[in-house]
């Protein structure tokens, strides 16, 4: 799986301008989670991310090209414990898997990457309310101020993701960043277009779409994720 490299590699060369603080998963306990999701009122919130018009975004890439070589949470700007007021807020998930069989099945590996993103919706963090809106990319977060007093980091809830996704057998290896810098929540805020360009144009392939690129409406996501026409066209001559 290969269509979402480019944006890997654009992501982590806007992220290498910054310094990240690195936290290996195997040395970092996961927070806890609950079963579903808690609502935590305004008045025992102790921090929003993301919300009050500040910039937000979440999206989430697949490879195989060996991107990640460890299950990692990496933090760019501060850290839960050292916010004190709102702050811009960006949350990417980079996930290395096995082969997803892309070229033979292209149902089977779009279901695989369907499973991975609907991690994203099912992980709760104690006192951690996530708000996500599928629509803008934009992801929220509410603090519960008991979770602050005990301790809550972004490393721990990381963690927790990262426990989420390698529950799949497909995922290998697993980098969740954190970013509140601003600057760099903006700088990454059109990946996340980008992304959902590549899972539309994959949903239109698998309709069924005829493979026409002069009269095609998703020619300018093929012409710019290298392997998009392959699969295509790949797909109509079996
Ligand atoms: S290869 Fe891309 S541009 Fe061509 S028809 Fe398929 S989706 Fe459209």
């Amino acid at each position: 799986m290969k269509l979402y490299d480019n944006l890997i590699d654009v992501t982590l060369e806007e992220l290498d301008k910054a310094q990240g603080r690195v936290f290996s998963y195997e040395k970092t306990s996961p927070w806890k989670c609950l079963e579903n999701t808690e609502f935590i009122m305004q008045r025992d919130a102790a921090l929003e991310l993301g919300g009050a018009g500040l910039p937000s975004v979440n999206y989430t890439c697949v490879t195989t090209s060996g991107k990640v070589s460890q299950d990692e949470v990496v933090v760019y700007g501060k850290d839960i414990s050292e916010i004190s007021s709102g702050t811009a807020f960006a949350r990417i998930v980079i996930l290395e898997t096995g082969d997803l069989g892309e070229d033979q099945d292209q149902e089977k590996a779009f279901q695989a990457i369907r499973n991975l993103e609907f991690v994203r919706y099912h992980v709760f963090p104690e006192g951690y309310m996530v708000r996500v809106s599928s629509q803008s990319n934009q992801e929220q977060v509410r603090i519960a101020r008991g979770a602050l007093k005990q301790g809550i980091s972004f490393a721990r809830v990381g963690a927790a993701y990262i426990a989420k996704y390698k529950e799949l057998e497909q995922v290998k290896k697993v980098r969740v960043i954190f970013i509140t810098e601003k600057e760099l929540v903006e700088a990454l805020l059109p990946n996340a277009d980008k992304v959902d360009a590549i899972t539309r144009t994959l949903t239109h392939i698998l309709d069924g779409l005829p493979t026409d690129c002069g009269h095609c409406s998703m020619k300018p996501v093929c012409d710019e994720v290298e392997g998009m026409r392959e699969l295509h066209l790949g797909k109509n001559k079996k």
